[in-house]
């Protein structure tokens, strides 16, 4: 039948075969999947050579898969595997829980991280190790914001577009545009975008507008003098913001109110107001939430 085990000098029975996507068959041996992994052969075991499609998988990683449970065999060198049929055989041992290569391929992610953090995202997303997701997150975003807004839209990272878009909407659309320029669907994530900005100036106005009303002055007034210099250089500084920082120009301000207790007071709840509004907003306002809307997919 030409179906031999991938691992030099087995001579155990073969009594299971593995096919590949491309009908690559490969032998193995009941016992040792059993004692090694969770995958599930029966009720295909039932026939006289039973044999298991892993459709989604490819020769090479079905190879390596099959050595992998040799316990009494040299196991295959993860360190030595190019990088794309390394994330292929590590999301396949999750999958069917081969527990010495599941350990053995995180390890390799974890030393992998700081070069491929997008990949180890993926990777940790998927399988749930989250100390390392974490990790990869936030390598991921201390490189170029946009840069890891584009990227995590190619790849379909939801959290990770969704933190990226974040510390975009203050860019220039014109940056935006030239950054997912070219990618697939790019003219319906720049709207997705856009509609998140807008979203978020009109939460930053409706907040310009409505400053938070402080504690009384003596003979009732909500506001003295002080107040209206300190407002109007305040619109007009966000006025001026290309990014429309109100806490900034909320801030930086304040020395106008210096004179007044109540107003400074005032000054200091809509501060921590309009913090507490815009901290809320990613999570209201999630970019994912529009990506889906105008694209209708969860990545690109
Ligand atoms: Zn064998
Ligand atoms: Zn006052």
């Amino acid at each position: 039948m030409g179906i031999s085990c991938p691992v030099d000098g087995c001579d155990l029975r073969i009594d299971v075969i593995f096919k590949a996507r491309d009908g690559t068959g490969y032998g193995a041996h009941v016992h040792n999947i059993e004692q090694f992994s969770t995958l599930n052969l029966f009720p295909a075991a039932s026939s006289l050579m039973p044999e298991v499609d892993l459709h989604e998988d490819d020769a090479e990683v079905l190879s390596l898969l099959c050595k992998f449970l040799h316990p009494n065999h040299a196991q295959p060198d993860v360190s030595l595997l190019p990088w794309e049929t390394f994330c292929k055989l590590a999301a396949v041992v999750e999958q069917y829980r081969i527990y010495n290569a599941m350990a053995l391929c995180k390890l390799k992610m974890e030393y992998s991280v700081e070069e491929r953090p997008y990949e180890v995202f993926q990777y940790a997303s998927t399988t749930n190790y989250e100390s390392l997701r974490d990790r990869a997150m936030k390598l991921c975003l201390s490189s170029h914001p946009l840069e890891c807004f584009v990227k995590a839209c190619e790849l379909g990272l939801t959290d990770l577009m969704d933190e990226a878009a974040l510390k975009t909407l203050n860019l220039p659309m014109a940056a935006v545009e030239e950054a997912l320029r070219g990618t697939k669907n790019w003219q319906l994530t720049l709207l997705a975008w856009m509609a998140q900005r807008e979203a978020l100036r009109e939460r930053q106005q409706s907040l310009l507008l409505n400053p938070t009303v402080g504690p009384q002055h003596k003979g009732g007034s909500p506001r003295c003098e002080d107040w209206h210099t300190y407002y109007s250089a305040v619109v007009l500084k966000s006025l001026k913001r290309s990014d429309g920082n109100l806490t900034d120009a909320i801030t930086t301000t304040r020395q106008l109110v210096q004179g007044c207790s109540y107003c400074l007071k005032a000054v200091e709840m809509w501060g921590r107001n309009v913090d507490a509004t815009m901290t809320l907003f990613g999570s209201r306002f999630p970019f994912s939430s529009f990506f889906k809307t105008y694209t209708g997919a969860e990545g690109l």
